[in-house]
Parts: C-alpha cells; structure tokens; sequence
C-alpha cells in the first residue's frame, strides 16, 4: 500500500560532527602541495593532446580525457573570474566575515582555481581584475600554503 507524503512535515534533526581523518591525496596532489609547500610555486598540468593547463592537477584532462601527467609552472598571477562575498562564519579558522572566495584564471591556466581574497577593500571587487597569489610563512602543504590572491598593483 502506498503511503502519501507530499503533505507530511518533515522533520529536521540538528547535529554536528567533528571527525580527524587522514587520506592519500595522489601522486599529481602531492607534487602540486610539495611546490606549494617547499617552492612557492603553482604547479598545473597541460594535456600533450589538447593543451589544455588544468590547476589544481587532476590526472584526466577534463576536455578529451586523455591521462595527463606534465606539469607545467604557473606564476601565481591571473584573473577574477566571479566571487562572492561571505557573511557567515565558516569552518576554515582565521576567517571572520565578511571576506570574499574568487574563482581566479590563473595566467597559463585553462580552468578557474578558488581560493580567498585579500588586502581588498570588497566594495572594490571586480570582475577581470587582475589578482596574485600572497603565500603563508608557515607552510603544511596544502591550499592554505597560498594565504590568499590580492588584487595587483596596477588595479589600485
Ligand atoms: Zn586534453
């Protein structure tokens, strides 16, 4: 028998989880955070069949699937391609609203690369700005190794 449910008021239960885990983030991954980490430097990789320059390295080019496995080293400048700006506090420490997330065209890259935005007045945002990655001191290799992108000089 067929119970009817369009109706019927869902119930919604709170909780929270915090669980520590570990996991393998491959071979392309791990060469991408050791750069980061220990040079500085954005590592994408470049499909030999397509050209296309794909960062953060995946190991399928996203475009004709080929197996792609040349890095190729980027500068850490490019540019915005959207953004949003964050009133809420997210589980990322060291972020207090508002602040912004940008998805950034690095220069030589093909796909967009997320990541926060700094040192930028948000009423000041814009579209095709021209941006550059700012790196933390302390590095643990992983994405927070780049602190966040700031807006160029010459957009000031
Ligand atoms: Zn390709």
């Amino acid at each position: 028998m067929r119970q009817e449910t369009a109706n019927q008021e869902p119930i919604i239960t709170p909780g929270w989880i915090i669980m520590p885990y570990k996991y393998s983030v491959g071979a392309l991954a791990s060469k991408f955070f050791i750069a980061l980490r220990d040079n500085k430097k954005i590592m994408g990789v470049k499909c030999s069949k397509c050209n296309l320059v794909i960062v953060p390295p995946r190991s399928i080019c996203s475009k004709c699937y080929s197996k792609l496995d040349e890095f190729v080293e980027l500068d850490g400048k490019g540019t915005l391609l959207t953004y949003t700006v964050v009133h809420y506090v997210p589980p990322v420490e060291g972020l207090k609203p508002p602040f912004a997330y940008g998805v950034i065209q690095l220069d030589g890259a093909d796909t967009g690369f997320t990541h926060i935005l700094g040192e930028v007045d948000l009423q000041s945002i814009d579209v095709g700005m021209r941006v550059e990655a700012v790196f933390n001191e302390n590095r643990q290799g992983n994405i927070l190794d780049i602190k966040y992108f700031r807006p160029l000089a010459s957009n000031l």
